[in-house]
């Protein structure tokens, strides 16, 4: 994802901001990393580039 994704994202269960943590980055978008949600401290994880923004009661339906 592009760090500018982050200006349109937003947390899912309460649409506060998010703030990232970069693990690893390519041409200007981060592959590996976290997103944190300011508010409720929830975190969101980003593999392979796609920022995974299901709620964590969500997760194990989401496809692989
Ligand atoms: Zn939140």
């Amino acid at each position: 994802m592009k760090e500018s994704l982050l200006d349109i994202i937003c947390c899912p269960l309460d649409k506060h901001d998010l703030e990232l943590e970069v693990e690893d980055r390519e041409d200007g978008e981060v592959l590996e990393g976290t997103l944190t949600c300011t508010d409720c401290g929830e975190t969101y994880p980003i593999e392979d580039g796609i920022p995974n923004l299901l709620p964590p009661d969500m997760r194990e339906e989401a496809p692989a």
